[in-house]
């Protein structure tokens, strides 16, 4: 299905592809994998920051925040462009803080950060799960007592992901001790770079990607940092998610082609791996999920373009995504054989060691962003009305 676009926005798409044929360097694309495509490490930025200034990293907006007021249908499109060539695709800033901000922020604040994710000089962690609050955030515990003009920030964060590299914090706080949970909880942003109190310690995942913990030791937060109003901040959390389950697809689109490319070219005991039944009959399936994909992502596009906030839509991207991942990891090493178990390095390497490495990596997909399990929770009370359980 091509992807419906007027006429100008399909010649900003092939803008952008004309772009990432001239800019992207060996260079970009080994730390873009390092940071396993999180924005913030420095080859990342110094690309952004050329291709951003033209309104691609958030197209959709209004143009005094440094959009180009077109439709989400392009947004999606250039993101999954930016996924299929493996350039930084997560932007925690531009694509969940600042779409809240842009609903929910107070005139100043929105002048004071949109522009500036716009263009891709800031960069945002999020900074939700908690050590006993992952999947219940309304469990949350980091506490900020209200000072009048400052909130003081006390408490830990964990699997807080772009931490490290990020200039500000999307922090969940808990800012009311009584009443119901879900209507104790606050949005703050922090300057993460000049704030004292804040330490930010690695985690390293099973695919040898870091994530972070986050501590906050009596950190000082101005009131004019609280996005929206006191205590509404679960209510903001749940859009953001929202816009965070809109997964880009690309880059397994990519993979998809390399290993058929691979089952073109290579033998097995004499024989052509692209004669093999069993290969063909995989191949086949994938190549139907990964159109099943494409519909579903483009739909959630379509769903913002009439005025809707994709809910349960998202949940089942996400799902059908993350486990096609597993399944599409899963046969690339049927395929590939041992050599397919050998690390980025090694001699004899299969397309430099990246299904290894990603084989690892897609068992995280089910995790962050919401458990495959939440999000047929989501699915089943939201999509189809059952009670919750
Ligand atoms: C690599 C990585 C990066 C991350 N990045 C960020 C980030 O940048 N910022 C951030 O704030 N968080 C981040 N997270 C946290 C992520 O959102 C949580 O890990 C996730 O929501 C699950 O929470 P948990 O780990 O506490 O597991 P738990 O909530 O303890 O869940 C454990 C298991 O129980 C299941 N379960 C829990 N509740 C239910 C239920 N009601 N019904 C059925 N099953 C249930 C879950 O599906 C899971 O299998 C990241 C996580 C990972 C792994």
């Amino acid at each position: 299905m091509k992807i419906p676009l007027n006429q100008e926005e399909q010649q900003v798409l092939d803008e952008v592809r004309r772009f990432f044929a001239q800019e992207i360097t060996p260079e970009l694309l080994e730390e873009s994998h390092h940071l396993e495509y999180i924005y913030g490490g420095e080859e990342g930025r110094k690309f952004v920051q050329k291709f951003a200034p033209k309104g691609w990293l958030t197209p959709c907006w209004p143009k005094e925040y440094g959009g180009l007021e077109t439709s989400e249908m392009l947004m999606y499109a250039i993101r999954n462009e930016m996924a299929y060539h493996r350039v930084p695709i997560h932007f925690a800033g531009a694509h969940m803080a600042g779409p809240s901000i842009l609903r929910y922020g107070t005139e100043e604040m929105k002048k004071e950060y949109l522009p500036r994710l716009a263009t891709g000089e800031i960069e945002f962690a999020l900074g939700y799960s908690e050590p006993a609050a992952g999947s219940d955030l309304m469990a949350l515990e980091m506490h900020a007592a209200d000072k009048g003009d400052h909130f003081l920030v006390n408490g830990q964060k964990t699997f807080n992901t772009h931490a490290h590299v990020a200039d500000y914090h999307w922090l969940a706080v808990r800012t009311n001790l009584e009443g119901p949970k879900h209507k104790g909880i606050s949005i703050l942003i922090v300057d993460l770079k000049n704030t004292p109190g804040i330490t930010v310690r690695p985690m390293i995942t099973m695919a040898g990607t870091r994530t972070n913990e986050v501590f906050y030791d009596n950190v000082k937060v101005p009131r004019r940092n609280l996005v929206g109003e006191v205590n509404s901040g679960f209510k903001y959390i749940m859009a953001a998610l929202d816009f965070e389950r809109m997964f880009p697809w690309g880059h397994y689109k990519k993979y998809f082609e390399e290993i058929l490319a691979y089952t073109k070219t290579a033998t097995r005991n004499g024989k052509p791996l692209a004669k093999d039944p069993l290969i063909r009959q995989k191949l086949a399936e994938h190549a139907t999920e990964l159109e099943v994909i494409h519909h579903l992502y483009f739909n959630l596009a379509h769903l913002l373009d009439n005025g809707k906030i994709p809910n349960y839509q998202a949940s089942m991207e996400k799902n059908f995504l993350s486990e096609f991942e597993q399944r599409l990891s899963n046969t690339a090493m049927e395929i590939l054989g041992p050599m397919g178990q050998l690390k980025t390095g090694s001699k004899h390497a299969v397309l430099e060691g990246f299904p290894e490495w990603l084989y690892r990596w897609t068992i995280i997909e089910t995790i962050y962003g919401g458990s495959a399990e939440i999000q047929r929770n989501i699915m089943a009370q939201r999509g189809l009305g059952l009670p919750r359980a």
